[in-house]
């Protein structure tokens, strides 16, 4: 069975930035990610808030260099699916798809997926219009109109993105107010191509072999009415990726995974970093700098340990 210092699973902003401290500590290091690293990052179009990039860096290339930076000091990057955790008298395993790992200590930090809206229509034709990443879709809808859902920093900073693409862009959003920062309101509410529908919901997709219109139901007055669209992007928030923690560590009733200041779980030797923790500030800055402290805790435990 390998055996190693410190097991990260996850290869988002805090994973990647934990590996590249526990490596410089000279501590052996493995960081399991499931697909491909950066986490949501990897996702995002253009990142315009990460400290030491003025002009904005694309969120393929950051997670690209953040990985490259980990395994320069040593990162073992392993590309396996973890299943299960397991608490032994000293140190943990990792039963992954393929493999059993032990290590001395372990750093969580799976983030988070999106959310789906759970509507009629909405799993059945997703990848046929129905969409949750603009980065990886929006060129399929040139000269096409579509619909944003969601009112917060990623259905606007999407539906901007979408914009170079689509003729129109129509943000649904189920209360009056957006709950994205002041900036990227500016933005859209002066952009040309975006519109916005208040108070309304989604219930149901419609379409055959392609998304053709959504079915709206505005809140306030109870009306529905189709609406003709070519594309759904739905960004309506994220859950935690905690359903393999499942008993091993405390959880919050979300689910996220609870920590003290020092981003100890309820299990010694087990830290957490990023957005999987709960009360996280879900910014790429915060992710690295928690992944930082997790690392730092993990080194100190190993030297207690
Ligand atoms: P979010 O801030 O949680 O916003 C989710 C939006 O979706 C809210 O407007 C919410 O409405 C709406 N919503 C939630 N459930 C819904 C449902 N079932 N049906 C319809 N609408 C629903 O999520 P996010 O925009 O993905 O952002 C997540 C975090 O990442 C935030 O902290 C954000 O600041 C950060 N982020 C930052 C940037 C940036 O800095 N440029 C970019 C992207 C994300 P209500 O407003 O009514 O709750």
């Amino acid at each position: 069975m390998p055996d190693t210092d410190v097991i990260i699973i996850g290869g988002g902003g805090s994973g990647l930035t934990a590996a590249l401290y526990t490596s410089r500590a000279n501590l052996n290091t493995i960081l399991f990610e499931k697909l491909t690293p950066g986490g949501q990052i990897a996702l995002t179009d253009v990142v315009e808030n990460y400290p030491g990039f003025p002009e904005g860096v694309t969120g393929p290339e950051i997670s690209m260099k953040m990985e490259e930076q980990a395994k320069k000091y040593g990162t073992q990057v392993v590309y396996e699916e973890v299943k299960t955790l397991t608490k032994l008298d000293k140190g943990f395993t990792v039963q992954t798809s393929s493999n059993t790992y032990k290590a001395g200590a372990l750093i969580l930090a799976t983030g988070a997926s999106f959310r789906m809206i759970g509507v009629p229509g909405e799993r059945e034709l997703t990848g046929k219009g129905v969409s949750y990443c603009a980065t990886c879709d929006g060129a399929f809808f040139k000269g096409k109109e579509v619909v944003v859902v969601g009112g917060g920093d990623s259905a606007l900073q999407e539906g901007l993105f979408l914009t170079r693409f689509a003729t129109k862009v129509t943000v649904i959003h189920r209360r009056d107010k957006l709950r994205a920062s002041p900036i990227l309101q500016d933005r859209a509410k002066s952009h040309e191509k975006i519109k916005f529908i208040w108070d309304t919901v989604v219930e149901k997709v419609i379409g055959e072999k392609k998304v053709e219109a959504v079915a709206l139901k505005n809140l306030k007055t109870g009306a529905v009415e189709n609406f003709k669209t070519d594309g759904i992007f739905v960004f309506i928030g994220h859950d935690p990726n905690t359903a393999f923690l499942k008993g091993f560590v405390a959880v919050d009733e979300k689910g996220y995974v609870v920590t003290d200041p020092f981003l100890k779980t309820s299990v010694p030797g087990v830290f957490a970093a990023g957005e999987i923790r709960a009360g996280a500030v879900k910014q790429l800055v915060a992710a690295a700098g928690e992944g930082c402290e997790a690392a730092l805790a993990a080194q100190a435990f190993l030297e207690d340990h």
